[in-house]
């Protein structure tokens, strides 16, 4: 995103991928209104709904068989009441797609960035390895967005503080059962938490499991694991045959971390790279772009204004984490909490059913009444950003 913006800014821009495509499973699939809402500002929308996706106006969540409704997006403005779910590789190469349409835009698949190039004291690039040798960008700013194990950001001797996590997730997908059924995000049962995601043809799973604990399940055996499956969601039951063997089942281990400096002389860090966010509420993938926003509005201006000044750069990297240092610790905040949530839900019943008096309470009189301002939170995130008027140039 970062790359497309200044691109279609006029800005010279390489963007540096190791991987040979963007097809991969592991980073989540939510785009939320605040990226929907980008996408349109980028002329984009109708590409982005052309895509094969989910949407969900509703984050519901059943505990020990009850239904409670935690966020209702269909109290946002319109056109995005809702979050899509789409696969990231998709909208990642329609991002590609649009990039590659302005002549400054140069993307390099199988760069893999080791280090920076650093002269008196300042970056002034970054080294990687291709398929043909060795390559050396030099660039005014380097950025590194290269996610939660940065090797960018390690090259600059940034490191960041972690806050440990307890747990990991056990991702897999099954098949929808054939019967309809309404959406629901999570489901907690008998101590236990299940993410289920719906995609087109099938729900992406998330078994939320105690940090470490794999092989403990992978002892088991597959067969207690599909009994569990349907023991905390039994609706799938039914589909659970699906999941063959453990190749089927990805650990993906929680993280939740972020740097206290963002950047040095000549490079900046952003998205996971600068503060790894956890799977709750999705927001990840938007805080990424969020500060790939950030970046493009105090960048673009600078370079028209002062050119290729190296202190205009600095303090651009600095105006960057100055801007989403508060934001992120906020929400990072709230996943801390969420996680506690789930550690209580599934270390004890939260919710009787029938559900107790202050439970009735609760759900039917003070849910209703905080939800649209966590529909407000969870979908355009705390000091959601737009692209500053001027720094687009006419779309080719
Ligand atoms: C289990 C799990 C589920 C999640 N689910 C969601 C979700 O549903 N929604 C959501 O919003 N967030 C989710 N998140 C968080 C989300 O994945 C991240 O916050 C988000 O992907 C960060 O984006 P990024 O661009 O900073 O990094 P990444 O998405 O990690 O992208 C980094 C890119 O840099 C490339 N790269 C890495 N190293 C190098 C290198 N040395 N040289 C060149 N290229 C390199 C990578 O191949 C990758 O393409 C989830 C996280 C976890 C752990």
């Amino acid at each position: 995103m970062a790359g497309l913006i200044l691109a279609r800014a006029g800005v010279d821009v390489v963007v540096l991928e190791k991987h040979a495509d963007f097809l991969r499973d592991f980073r989540g699939d939510t785009v939320h209104p605040s990226t929907l809402n980008l996408l349109d500002q980028l002329g984009l929308g109708a590409e982005a709904s052309a895509i094969e996706h989910s949407e969900l106006s509703t984050l519901d969540a059943v505990i020990d068989g009850i239904r409670v409704r935690a966020v209702d997006f269909t109290s946002l403005p319109a056109p995005h009441r809702y979050i899509t779910l789409m696969p990231q590789w998709d909208l990642l190469s329609m991002l590609v797609t649009e990039a590659q349409k302005q002549p400054s835009f140069r993307l390099m698949l199988e760069a893999n960035a080791h280090s920076v190039i650093q002269e008196n004291g300042r970056v002034v690039g970054v080294e990687a390895t291709t398929p043909d040798g060795p390559l050396r960008v030099n660039a005014v700013l380097t950025v590194a967005a290269d996610g939660r194990t940065s090797a960018v950001r390690d090259s600059l001797g940034l490191v960041p503080a972690d806050y440990g996590v307890p747990i990991d997730v056990l991702w897999f997908r099954v098949p929808r059962p054939t019967k309809p059924m309404r959406d629901t995000l999570a489901n907690i049962r008998g101590g236990s938490a299940l993410v289920t995601i719906p995609r087109p043809g099938y729900f992406q799973c998330g078994l939320l499991i105690r940090k470490g604990t794999f092989p403990e399940f992978q002892r088991a055996g597959i067969t207690a694991f599909r009994c569990k499956i349907g023991s905390i969601a039994p609706r799938l039951t039914d589909v659970t045959a699906a999941i063959s063997n453990f190749t089927d089942v990805k650990l993906l281990s929680v993280q939740i971390n972020r740097l206290h400096q963002w950047s040095v002389p000549g490079a900046l860090c952003i998205g996971d790279a600068a503060h790894a966010m956890s799977p709750a509420f999705g927001v990840g993938i938007n805080y990424a772009i969020q500060d790939a926003v950030a970046l493009a509005n105090t960048l673009v201006p600078a370079l028209r204004k002062q050119g290729a000044d190296a202190a205009a750069i600095d303090s651009v990297c600095a105006a960057v984490q100055r801007r989403r240092a508060l934001p992120t610790a906020l929400m990072q905040r709230m996943q801390r909490v969420a996680h506690r949530l789930i550690n209580s839900a599934t270390s004890r019943t939260v919710v009787h059913n029938p559900p107790r008096l202050r439970e009735r309470f609760v759900i039917a009189v003070v849910l209703p009444r905080i939800r649209p301002i966590l529909a407000r939170i969870v979908g355009y995130g705390f000091r959601p950003e737009r692209i500053a008027s001027g720094v687009l140039k006419p779309r080719r």
